[in-house]
């Protein structure tokens, strides 16, 4: 299977860079407003109704491409939170930017990037970023740039492992509970993430300044260093359950993420809209972590419906019934048990028998299209901090 990560460094482009990634931007806005007025929002019919309009702009041809299938991802996001009911505004494309899986080549420790037939941008790329890309089997699929960033997404051919065990992971709300399936438990604290999550909430709520785009802004600010923190917070979890993984040889079991029904089912941190989706927004990005670093090791990723994982008597499948101190004790064998363990056992359980029965569920949307082309790498990286 392809596995794909990214890298990022920081660099400070030039006129001629700022330029081209200003230029991309207004592609994806016209772009925008062409799938807007159009009423149309696959990639396919977006590039049959938008590619000529883009004529005007002296670029090179597979920017427009990837201009156009970058707002055909922008507006496809649109059309789920309309349909969902959501008051979204019109999407635009406000930073400078520019993503493409074509024309650029890295060569004697630079990005090139063309901007005309036989004119090119020469960015050089720092150490860790070619050390990380020199490995052997690597190939650079996109390059990502901002007015701060390159991120290159590069991939490789794994194998597949044949697992020798399973290892099923519980995702709560301060905790990360992984049953293996050779006995043995682990729990990863998240309490850090959650104390995080509370604090920077409390900033944000003395914020009373009255221009509401100020007050935005700093939101949107705070919410990206917020989610920086948690984020790799979750990256250190997620890279010890990979290393256990990848040393006991298992597969991954996960619940197929279901929103934010189970945050309430917890008991934890009820009612904030903000607080539910930013909790809902780390259950999705350890999910994603995970999956990526598994697949990265040739470990297999079987995802389980959620259905009945925090009810049900791990031992004899009877229905549970709350004690004191977060624990379950069953109704018909006794069998007293931590409810994150028993949820965790469930799910090793769940993804043990979908494997036996070759019912394993498909990998999440949000997983399948980093392996498309050529949205796959704006996805990876285009990712917007909760605000309010
Ligand atoms: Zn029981």
């Amino acid at each position: 299977m392809i596995a794909v990560k990214t890298v990022q460094q920081s660099y400070s482009p030039n006129s001629q860079t700022v330029g081209l990634l200003e230029q991309f931007r207004q592609m994806i806005n016209d772009s925008i407003r062409i799938g807007l007025a159009e009423n149309v929002s696959s990639l396919k019919s977006l590039s049959l109704k938008a590619y000529r309009q883009l004529e005007q702009y002296d670029a090179m041809s597979y920017y427009k491409l990837c201009a156009i299938s970058k707002a055909a991802g922008i507006l496809k996001n649109y059309r789920k939170a309309e349909r969902r009911g959501k008051l979204v505004k019109q999407p635009y494309a406000q930073r400078p930017q520019l993503t493409t899986c074509y024309g650029f080549k890295i060569s004697n420790g630079n990005l090139l990037l063309p901007i005309k037939p036989r004119s090119k941008i020469r960015i050089p790329l720092n150490h860790h970023t070619l050390q990380v890309l020199s490995g052997t089997g690597m190939a650079a699929r996109s390059v990502t740039l901002t007015a701060s960033t390159i991120t290159v997404a590069y991939s490789k051919d794994v194998p597949t492992l044949e697992p020798s065990g399973f290892m099923a992971i519980d995702r709560n709300l301060d905790n990360v509970t992984v049953a293996n399936s050779n006995g043995s438990i682990t729990r990863h604290n998240l309490a850090e993430a959650t104390e995080i999550k509370a604090m920077y909430r409390e900033v944000k709520s003395h914020l009373n300044r009255n221009d509401s785009r100020i007050r935005q802004r700093v939101h949107a600010k705070y919410g990206m260093r917020e989610c920086n923190r948690v984020r790799q917070l979750l990256h250190r979890t997620s890279k010890q359950i990979i290393t256990e993984a990848k040393s006991s040889k298992s597969a991954i079991v996960m619940e197929r993420l279901t929103g934010i029904r189970k945050l309430y089912r917890k008991g934890n941190g009820q009612g904030r809209d903000y607080r539910a989706r930013m909790n809902g927004w780390s259950f999705a990005e350890l999910q994603r972590q995970l999956e990526y670093k598994a697949r990265w090791e040739g470990l297999p990723v079987i995802y389980v419906k959620p259905y009945g994982t925090s009810v049900k008597c791990s031992i004899c499948g009877s229905r549970m019934k709350p004690e004191e101190n977060r624990t379950l004790k069953c109704r018909s064998c006794g069998f007293t048990v931590d409810r994150d363990v028993n949820a965790a056992r469930n799910i090793l359980a769940a993804g043990m028998r979908a494997l036996r029965f070759g019912a394993v569920a498909p990998a999440t949307e949000a997983m399948v299209a980093v392996q498309r082309r050529p949205v796959d790498a704006g996805e990876l990286t285009d990712w917007h901090p909760p605000t309010g």
